[in-house]
């Protein structure tokens, strides 16, 4: 096999870069890179030996592939595919074997200049990225003589089996996702085209984007119901176009709650109010805070291509980390929609077209803050003309990622802003990382100038239950700083001046609402029992001692689960035992008297800690998880169980072990701490659970609590590994609900097979937290919930609305149901029965 080739001038003229080439698609390097000539010749001649894979029925685009797997695409023109053939007469066919300066296709140069923008003509290497290119030549070359490029195959494509392999599908589909290709439902795209190593294209309206760009597929502006064409070349081409097709028409919601969104005009207003669009509902008095928006001064000129490429990089991975660590504590609260919008943004920074263009602003002289702010905008623009309110607003998104990277370039004062005790938050615009660092208990609601209802701050305010108004005009920045406002923003209006009464009457419906929450907390400290005196225990889940602390202010009757990975993550070495140890005893001293479930370390799957020494994973969700990982590394468990065995008294310490797959997993750990307590002189042992996570340890719950002292269940896990659906995939997220009928049985088969061995069971994913599925569980047997510690006051309170013998019938219906929505409507009936 040929490994260098070197390509001959196919026309004689000027040799341009493909960034001038007057079509985004050529110049921003989507088909590959190459160059292209201003000609002066009227015959385009083979560059190189090789055989036509593609002629186009035009004749103004022939693609060949070389002997040393080169797929080269030669376009003559700019849009001259819409000449139909006119000025084009090609003089070879597809799969005719040519020689080098052959010529290919006689072109009537006036003709073709007349009715052409451009007769500019491109040649690119398609499968580029699998080349090696050398540099190419410039100015004046002469066709079938001058040398104009050396392509050298980089070892991976061998003949026959060239990575674009000449192999072309082409499809259509109409897009199903909610809002069109917006940043999630283009960031699934992305996943999807990254299985494949075919060049895969999404066109629309006359432009193209690679699919391997978020940034790209956004910019084509593709509408819910449009239709689009996909295009795939390379090896697997098929298999791509069917993937595609169907991710494409796989429908995504467009928003967490945006079905929940309040529907709220915005008219003038004439009462002295400024009007807005509810973007959360709620009832606020706080103090005005203006935020204003950080005029940084951003050095245009760089030090250096080499040094600000460096520092660019540099500055992309630690945002990749920093956004990372969000996505894991979102996920260690729950926070659901905060976890995704996040992960978005990952799909955003890692896209390669908006990394490309900072590069090449840096190879022209930019510093490194300087290109990539550029690059920003100029995709922000993109978004913005498109005349799509949905697209614009995921420019939001990009000002996000724009301010934590020039944050680490520029270096920024990231502490929280001083808030007042009640403030009322006023902002140009605030990106979803601003508000998750404003300080939640001084937030009494937001207003923001621009944003809408669907963007992600809006989600994210519904999320956390901070009222807000969006869409507010210029106006909201003219508000009175430090002034007492009310904002009613279900009602879409914020009063600046109110009266007197007015702020009485404001002030007294909050204080109803806080009266009501309040009488809850009150309550909460007591037992939580049934109507018919079933004792529920309502614990907390929490990641640290000051978040312990304030689960017991709540009235949680201990710790349910307490993610122990915090120790272990943002950091390049596994803690020292006694860090453990410390950080553990914390926990228990700050519950008094109450106990604590502690769970051995989760690494692994969704939960990464990059320092262990584990090998990469195919499939890291089916990998090293959990226990496996530990028992995978076992000075890693034998420091973290000889921590928890120090922690006094161990009689109010539960061990936990996530991810049991059967009984060996078990008794392993049973062995270890045996050794180890023995090696301490200890003569008390702390209780031993499990998490139910999967179905092979609900199926054989009895094996298991025959050596367990109780079970506890992890819905999101088990919920994930039912349905075998990815938790952290946004297309599925709608369909990823643990009142599934499936999960229920698995619920009820782990209390049955627990019962006969007399150990209790309780529930710590995210399902406990829902009160609409209080009956559910208590229905299936489950004595112990471990829910958000904010959430402890209400679900103690359903608790005490329930029967428990009642609630028992109800779950033998729900088991029987077809679907989770199916379970939901149940409940939410059987509950509107009892409120009545
Ligand atoms: C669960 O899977 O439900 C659980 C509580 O564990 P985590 O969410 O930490 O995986
Ligand atoms: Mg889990």
């Amino acid at each position: 096999m040929t490994a260098t080739v070197t390509l001959r001038a196919p026309l004689s003229g000027k040799v341009l870069p493909l960034s001038q080439v007057p079509d985004p698609v050529f110049a921003g390097g989507m088909m590959g890179q190459g160059l292209a000539i201003e000609p002066l010749s009227s015959t385009l001649l083979a560059p190189c030996d090789g055989v036509i894979s593609q002629l186009s029925s035009t004749g103004h685009a022939v693609a060949l592939r070389a002997a040393n797997g080169a797929e080269l695409l030669l376009h003559i023109g700019i849009d001259t595919v819409k000449l139909g053939g006119q000025g084009f007469a090609p003089r070879v066919q597809a799969g005719d074997r040519v020689s080098c300066g052959q010529p290919l296709v006689d072109i009537d140069i006036d003709s073709v200049a007349q009715r052409a923008p451009s007769l500019i003509t491109v040649l690119v290497v398609t499968n580029s990225d699998d080349m090696q290119l050398g540099a190419a030549a410039s100015g004046m070359v002469q066709a079938g003589s001058s040398a104009l490029l050396d392509i050298s195959a980089s070892g991976t494509a061998a003949e026959g089996d060239s990575v674009a392999g000449g192999v072309s599908h082409n499809g259509q589909a109409v897009v199903a996702h909610e809002g069109g290709l917006h940043a999630r439902p283009a960031a699934l795209l992305q996943h999807t085209a990254r299985r494949f190593t075919s060049r895969i294209e999404i066109g629309f309206g006359g432009k193209h984007a690679s699919a391997r760009s978020v940034v790209a597929i956004m910019g084509l502006g593709v509408g819910e119901g449009d239709t689009v064409s996909v295009h795939a070349f390379g090896a697997d081409a098929e298999a791509a176009l069917a993937a595609m097709l169907a991710a494409v028409q796989t429908r995504s919601e467009a928003g967490h709650a945006a079905a929940a969104v309040p529907q709220t005009t915005l008219a003038a207003r004439s009462d002295g109010k400024l009007g807005g669009v509810c973007a959360a509902p709620g009832l606020a008095v706080g103090t005005l805070l203006l935020l204003a928006e950080q005029d940084r001064a951003v050095p245009e000129r760089g030090a250096g291509v080499e040094a600000e490429l460096t520092a660019l990089h540099g500055a992309l991975a630690q945002v990749r980390r920093d956004i990372e660590a969000d996505i894991a504590l979102a996920g260690q609260r729950g926070a659901r929609a905060e976890g995704e919008i996040f992960g978005a943004h990952l799909a955003l920074l890692d896209d390669p077209e908006l990394t490309l263009a900072a590069e090449r602003f840096i190879v022209d002289g930019r510093s490194a803050a300087h290109a990539y702010r550029s690059a920003i905008r100029v995709q922000s623009e993109v978004l913005l003309g498109l005349g799509n309110a949905l697209l614009a607003e995921r420019v939001a998104d990009l000002k996000d990622l724009e301010r934590r990277v020039l944050d680490v370039l520029l270096g920024s004062d990231n502490s929280a802003p001083q808030l007042p005790a009640q403030a009322i938050v006023v902002a140009d615009d605030l990106t979803p990382s601003q508000l998750t660092r404003l300080p939640r208990a001084q937030v009494a609601g937001l207003v923001l100038a621009r944003g809408g209802a669907t963007n992600h701050v809006a989600i994210l305010a519904r999320a956390l239950g901070i009222p807000a108004l969006v869409a507010c005009g210029p106006a909201a920045l003219q508000l009175p700083a430090g002034a007492e406002a009310v904002l009613d923003a279900g009602e879409g209006w914020l009063d600046a001046q109110p009266d007197a009464a007015n702020l009485a009457l404001a002030r007294q419906q909050i204080a109803g609402h806080e009266a009501r929450r309040q009488a809850l907390r009150e309550q909460s400290a007591g037992r939580a029992l049934t109507r018919d005196g079933v004792h529920i225990e309502v614990a907390a889940n929490v990641v640290n001692a000051a978040e312990t602390r304030d689960a017991v202010l709540h009235g949680a009757d201990g710790v349910g689960l307490l993610r122990t990975e915090f120790l272990f993550t943002e950091r390049t070495d596994a803690p020292s035992s006694e860090e453990q140890r410390a950080a553990c005893q914390a926990v228990l001293d700050a519950l008094e008297d109450r106990p604590a479930i502690i769970r051995t370390l989760d690494a692994g799957g969704d939960k990464d800690v990059p320092y262990l020494p584990l090998p990469a994973e195919d499939n890291p969700a089916l990998g090293l998880r959990g226990i496996r990982t530990s028992l995978a590394v076992p000075e890693v468990l034998d420091a973290q169980l000889t921590a928890l065995l120090q922690l006094k008294p161990l009689s109010r310490l539960r061990i936990l072990l996530p991810m049991v797959t059967d009984v060996a997993d078990l008794l392993l750990v049973r062995q270890r701490i045996e050794v180890l307590a023995a090696q301490l002189g200890l003569s008390e042992r702390p209780q031993l659970g499990v998490m139910i996570e999967v179905p092979s340890a609900a199926l054989l719950a009895a094996q298991l609590a025959e050596h367990a002292d109780f079970l506890s269940i992890g819905t999101n896990d088990l919920t994930q590994y039912t349905l075998a659906m990815d938790r952290c995939h946004p297309a599925l997220a709608a369909r990823q609900d643990a009142l599934h009928p499936a999960v229920l049985r698995l619920i009820a088969l782990t209390v049955h097979g627990a019962r006969q061995h007399g150990r209790w069971v309780g529930v710590c994913g995210a399902l406990a937290s829902d009160p609409l599925a209080t009956a559910a569980l208590v229905g299936l047997g489950v004595t112990e919930l471990s829910v958000s510690p904010a959430l402890v006051p209400e679900i103690k309170d359903r608790v005490r609305q329930l029967d428990a013998a009642a609630c028992q019938e109800l779950a033998l219906t729900l088991q029987a149901q077809r679907s989770a929505a199916e379970v939901r409507a149940l409940l939410t009936a059987a509950a509107n029965v009892a409120a009545h």
